[in-house]
């Protein structure tokens, strides 16, 4: 495991502080159970500013390609990840939960030893809670079932079990 990103919140945006790197998905390991392989990285970048209200905060960028399953076939789905946010560090728990009521922003606590891969994980997981599917075209359980109507699969047996009676019949 590379080394891990760990940051003094409120510091780095005070002195305006920016990272940027890659991170394998090999690392991830609480995005692993979301994954269909864990081949490819993500790139990140992490900024602290300020926001137009003066409020400290983490910009941050993430993109990426990643195997995911498709929710209708389960095969193998290639997503593209493609995320900015803005952060406001929350100074304590009070301010977390007000910025929780507000739906215009996401809050997190400012704390002095924040893990910025673990921070970036929880953002990818995020964006994944919706179910993903191939597009029509490619996925391969659309697929089937739009063969049920007149143009016939002659390479498909017409019944599940017709494969098995065949097999029989040899031995
Ligand atoms: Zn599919």
């Amino acid at each position: 495991m590379s080394d891990r990103l760990v940051i003094d919140s409120l510091d780095f945006v005070r002195n305006a502080g920016s990272r940027h790197g890659k991170i394998p998905l090999v690392e991830l390991v609480r995005l692993h159970d979301l994954l269909f392989d864990q081949e490819g990285e993500l790139i990140y970048q992490i900024s602290g500013q300020f926001d137009k209200n003066k409020r400290p905060g983490l910009y941050v960028e993430i993109t990426g390609k990643i195997h995911l399953h498709c929710q209708r076939c389960l095969d193998k789905l290639v997503h593209h990840i493609d995320l900015q946010t803005f952060l406001i560090l929350a100074k304590n728990e009070t301010e977390l939960n007000l910025a929780d009521d507000d739906d215009t922003i996401d809050a997190i606590l400012a704390i002095p030893d924040l893990d910025v891969f673990n921070l970036i994980e929880d953002e990818v997981i995020l964006s994944l809670s919706i179910a993903l599917c191939h597009a029509d075209d490619e996925c391969s359980m659309f697929k089937l079932k739009s063969n049920g109507n007149g143009s016939a699969d002659k390479t498909k047996p017409a019944h599940p079990f017709a494969a098995l009676a065949a097999l029989k019949k040899t031995n």
